[in-house]
């Protein structure tokens, strides 16, 4: 499955704006666990973050391969895309789902980038994977929900104007079905921050802006619900396919980085009188991460052709990101043992990818739950939970 030729402008116009933002450039910000904020800024003037919003909203309109294909070409010019990479996609719920009247009023801002739209809350301490026991609920007081509840892992909350938020607005047991009675509201955080939320960073072992968030009597207009009450499993859901093939493209982009590093390294790095890369030991770990990223990148293409299809790419999607990022995660890891002691070096920015991509076997999906789904969804072999 081969690429249309006409994505080389757009590939190439990310690389020259990522040629800006050096290795350096990403050091020093994690060393402090700080925002990247030129380099959001610049991929936002740039117009790369409205990929998906339609023209008629003010964005470029462009196709799932295209947005995919500027995912890649971030991570594999050795950037961190997962600083805004959901600036991209989360709007697509309420470009699906949203009233006339919400598309109007938030999407170009969003395209512009005058708002961003980049957090998401959806997973708890307490439910973790298993979405439909989230405790978070949302009562409604007239012209207003009440919030109350509690967010883990909301990435970019402290950088985002809004929020899609998951919550219960039927209890469980009075819902119509198993998957009803959840909501998705688009909450305006800068409305409400200090009067009943709070949001509170989270350091982890990446430079990646999570937080934890905590709801308490949060008040917000009752117009912040996104189509019909009752209807947010669906809808999340729904937007689940793009998050994971631009997150497989991302992945891709990791693997080809270090894939990249790890062959000039072998060429240059003379050990014994020799190229270490002349070694068999030394380049088939390399060949091997590059036929995993190939068979990777082939099932990241299938899927955003299905989506932009407007196919069903469940199996597709899932299968693309499970197999992407996988072949991230064995291309990072070859790559430090083809640098031996050097890809421990912060200067050769290895282990920060290294530790950055490891995220993407757990998150936004582990690969135990892609099995599950292709296990029952594909299979047909009995739910296992
Ligand atoms: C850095 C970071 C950023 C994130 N950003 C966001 C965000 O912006 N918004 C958001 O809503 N969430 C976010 N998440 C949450 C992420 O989606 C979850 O961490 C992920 O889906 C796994 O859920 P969990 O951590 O609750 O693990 P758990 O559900 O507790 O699972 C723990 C382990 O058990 C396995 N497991 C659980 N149940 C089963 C089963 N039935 N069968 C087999 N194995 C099972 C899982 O695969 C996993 O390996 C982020 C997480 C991280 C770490």
């Amino acid at each position: 499955m081969t690429e249309a030729a006409d994505l080389a402008p757009i590939r190439e116009a990310v690389r020259a704006l990522c040629g800006n933002f050096p290795g350096a450039y990403w050091r020093g910000l994690d060393r402090e666990r700080a925002y990247p904020e030129e380099f959001v800024a610049a991929l936002t003037k740039a117009g790369f973050l409205a990929a998906l919003i339609p023209e008629e909203y003010g964005g470029s309109g462009l196709t799932m391969t295209a947005a995919a294909a500027i995912m890649e070409e971030i991570q594999a010019s050795g950037c961190n895309g997962a600083a805004c990479h959901a600036q991209m996609y989360t709007m697509g719920t309420v470009l699906r789902h949203g009233s006339a009247e919400q598309k109007a009023r938030y999407l170009p801002g969003i395209a512009r980038g005058d708002l961003r739209l980049q957090a998401f809350g959806v997973t708890e301490p307490t439910s973790g994977t298993d979405t439909l026991s989230l405790r978070t609920t949302a009562a409604r007081d007239g012209d207003h929900y009440v919030i109350n509840g509690q967010k883990l892992w909301t990435s970019r909350a402290e950088h985002s104007d809004l929020m899609l938020l998951l919550a219960r607005t039927t209890p469980r047991e009075q819902a119509a079905s198993r998957t009803a009675g959840l909501s998705v509201f688009l909450i305006d955080m800068r409305e409400v921050k200090g009067k009943g939320l709070t949001i509170r960073p989270i350091r982890t072992m990446m430079n990646h802006a999570t937080t934890e968030v905590f709801f308490e009597n949060m008040r917000v207009p009752a117009d912040n619900l996104v189509g019909v009450e009752g209807q947010g499993f669906r809808y999340i859901l729904s937007g689940m396919n793009a998050e994971r093939i631009l997150i497989a493209a991302e992945c891709i982009g990791d693997a080809k980085w270090f894939i990249a590093k790890a062959a000039a390294y072998a060429g240059e790095r003379v050990v014994f009188g020799r190229p270490i890369g002349q070694n068999q030991g030394v380049q088939f770990p390399i060949a091997r991460a590059y036929i995993g990223m190939r068979a990777a990148e082939l099932m990241v293409r299938e899927a955003a052709t299905l989506y932009e299809a407007g196919k069903n790419c469940g199996a597709e999607a899932n299968m693309a990101k499970h197999l992407a990022a996988e072949a991230s995660w064995a291309a990072a890891d070859m790559c430090v043992q083809t640098h031996g002691g050097f890809g421990f070096a912060e200067e050769f920015d290895i282990e920060r990818k290294f530790r950055e991509t490891r995220l993407y076997t757990v998150a936004p999906i582990s690969t135990n739950l892609i099995l599950s789904y292709i296990a029952e969804h594909v299979l047909g072999l009995p739910r296992s939970y």
